[in-house]
């Protein structure tokens, strides 16, 4: 592996490594660092936890001067995503004097303003509220010289095509562009084909592979009696930090005082309908130990760097494996070891078979011993996948 020094980042942004705890380059960054430092376009296939923020973060910094107008744009598709690159930017920046802004909905315009009129030179954003600045003629991006576009997928999903589009028409054709989804579903490659320039592809981590530290359980049970068995598992399972994903906002909302209830839990819940001050503080209570379970939506799923997860517990299986991948991926990071358990109802066998067979993994059957179990054929050794069409691919719910 080369070193930092050796990919040819300029001396402030090593300086600025110095900071962080970064001993040498992760594999995407030493495959992407020289690719942007050359000069030439990316599509990367996005696996979260693998360094992907420096990857296109370090370079960028590397090349740019300090100037009056937007030099650099990164659409993220959560507020809670393009707050953690932001933070990581203003790191990698730490020696330079360039102006890094966040922009994203869910707050007031009067202090992005005042922030866009101190000429920022990185402007951090998701896709909504960068379209309302650009219509309301704050902010300019005709000198915009590279161009993220992160999660591309995941900005699909929630409806961002067209804003994101956009956003792109307004920045000049000679930019550079960074493209990174976990999927390329053919909305998403004509969206590339028309952004990116004659693009290097990099392959980041093992597309499908959750972390190896990883140990994952399916608990079987009756649909009854899922949320029985969700707090036995909780109040049995020594963790110190746990999150808990369900399918839907309702479920997280329902789920919450029941957890409440249960000895020593510290919950908060995450998702798209809490205000983005809670959001903000679930988040950073969850950090700082303020709160030691988490139960969130997908929303929380993706590329949010909460190290020190020991326990993910799936409250349904995900109907997308994909999404599986990405939940677990809050676990077992950096080489530490995690839990990984999935409550599996009947209705499940065939989204459980899914995940099986996209991890490549048979993943476990575990009884609670004890638990006072009403029959379920699920319980049985081999239980047959019932016979139902499977969802089809890019219908998520969050
Ligand atoms: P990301 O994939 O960008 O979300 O990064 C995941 C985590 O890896 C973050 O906590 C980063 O600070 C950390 N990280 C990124 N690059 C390195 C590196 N070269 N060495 C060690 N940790 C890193």
């Amino acid at each position: 592996m080369p070193s930092f020094e050796e990919l040819g980042l300029d001396r402030p942004v090593l300086m600025a490594i110095t900071r962080t705890n970064y001993v040498e380059p992760t594999p995407i960054q030493a495959q992407a660092i020289p690719v942007v430092l050359d000069g030439k376009d990316i599509i990367g296939a996005s696996q979260t936890g693998t360094g992907k923020t420096a990857a296109f973060g370090l370079p960028i910094i590397s090349e740019l001067k300090p100037s009056n107008r937007p030099q650099c744009i990164v659409l993220e598709p959560t507020r809670e995503l393009a707050a953690q690159v932001e933070d990581q930017m203003n790191v990698f920046s730490y020696y330079k004097p360039l102006n890094v802004v966040l922009i994203h909905g869910g707050v007031g315009y009067a202090h992005q303003i005042d922030a866009i009129e101190n000429k920022p030179d990185v402007v951090i954003a998701t896709p909504g509220r960068m379209l309302d600045h650009l219509e309301k003629g704050n902010l300019d991006l005709s000198e915009v010289k590279f161009l993220v576009l992160d999660e591309v997928d995941r900005m699909l999903d929630m409806g961002f095509l067209p804003d994101v589009k956009r956003i792109i028409d307004q920045c000049p054709k000679s930019r550079q562009t960074l493209f990174f989804s976990a999927t390329m579903p053919p909305a998403i490659q004509t969206l590339a084909n028309w952004a990116l320039q004659e693009p290097v592809a990099i392959e980041i981590g093992e597309g499908h592979s959750p972390a190896e530290t990883v140990t994952h359980a399916f608990y079987p049970v009756g649909m009854d009696q899922r949320d029985d068995l969700l707090l036995e598992l909780v109040k049995r399972t020594e963790y110190s930090s746990m999150m808990i994903f369900t399918r839907t906002k309702k479920e997280a909302d329902t789920l919450l005082p029941l957890i409440e209830a249960l000895p020593g839990t510290r919950p908060a819940a995450l998702h798209s309908d809490i205000k983005q001050s809670d959001r903000t503080k679930a988040l950073q209570g969850f950090r700082d130990d303020t709160f030691n379970i988490i139960i969130a939506t997908d929303i929380a799923a993706r590329g949010l760097d909460i190290s020190g997860v020991t326990h993910v517990i799936n409250y349904r299986v995900p109907e997308n494996p994909e999404d599986y991948v990405h939940r677990i991926g809050r676990t077992g990071r950096a080489q530490k070891e995690g839990d990984a358990f999935t409550i599996l109802t009947a209705d499940e066998l065939d989204n459980a078979c899914a995940v099986e067979h996209f991890i490549d993994q048979k993943i476990e059957r575990r009884k609670l011993e004890d638990f006072p179990y009403q029959y379920t054929a699920l319980l049985e050794e081999n239980p047959q996948p019932l016979r139902k069409k499977r969802p089809a691919s890019g219908k998520r719910r969050h």
